[in-house]
């Protein structure tokens, strides 16, 4: 049985930078299950599947492979679309492609998959809660909207998008809502099993020393 370090967490969180560099420094294989979503999100826009032909969303998860590496690079069938699952676009239609209960289902089965593969660190939004319930390291990885929002807003500078920091909050908020709400499976919820880490408080080498610690530890 190979060890599994699951983290859920709110958008812009910072938990996919603390998860990489857990995974770095314990050598487990890194997982960000959004950049799962996300390639669902990128291609069936590509091959013009609408958001409610859902057997075909489906069957497009389940013939697709998937390979992400330890410094963050997503391949889509061979293909590197690490920046092209980030565009504005993307981030519109994938949300809806994360509600599809379905497709969560496959989802399930391809990510408990890639665990029994290696030690993993996976990081998501119901990776303690449906994916991983009983794995024996949980944690939850937050910051406040207004901690969050500052820094997307300087990530949008840095990176030339346009935006205010209004409105960074504004769609943090929208995120947030959309996860904590979806109503079926696969919604972010925080349980008393998580160890809970303010990454807004904390500096990002604090967040992961913590981690380390109660990996540790237990
Ligand atoms: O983390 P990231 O923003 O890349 O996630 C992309 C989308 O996938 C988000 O809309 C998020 O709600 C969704 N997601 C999910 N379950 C996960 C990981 C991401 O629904 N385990």
């Amino acid at each position: 049985m190979y060890n599994i370090i699951a983290i859920d967490g709110t958008s812009g969180s910072g938990k996919g930078t603390i998860a990489k560099e857990v995974a770095r420094r314990l050598n487990y294989t890194y997982i960000d299950t959004g950049a799962m979503y996300r390639c669902v999100a990128l291609k069936s826009l590509e091959d013009n599947i609408s958001l409610d032909e859902e057997d075909k969303m489906v069957n497009l998860l389940k013939n697709m492979d998937i390979r992400l590496t330890n410094d963050g690079k997503v391949y889509l069938d061979g293909r590197d679309v690490s920046t092209e699952i980030r565009t504005e676009e993307i981030n519109d239609r994938v949300p809806k492609v994360a509600n599809i209960v379905p497709l969560r289902l496959v989802m399930k089965d391809k990510q408990r998959e890639m665990a029994t593969k290696s030690d993993v660190v996976m990081e998501g939004r119901d990776i303690t809660t449906h994916i991983f319930p009983d794995a024996k390291y949980k944690f939850y990885i937050d910051a406040s909207i207004d901690i969050r929002a500052e820094r997307r807003y300087k990530q949008n500078l840095e990176k030339g998008i346009e935006s205010t920091l209004e409105e960074v909050k504004k769609n943090l908020e929208e995120r947030d809502y959309n996860d904590m709400n979806r109503n079926t499976i696969g919604a972010l919820k925080r349980t008393p099993e998580q160890h809970y880490i303010d990454n807004g408080k904390n500096t990002l080498e604090e967040s992961v020393n913590e981690i380390l610690k109660i990996v540790g530890e237990e």
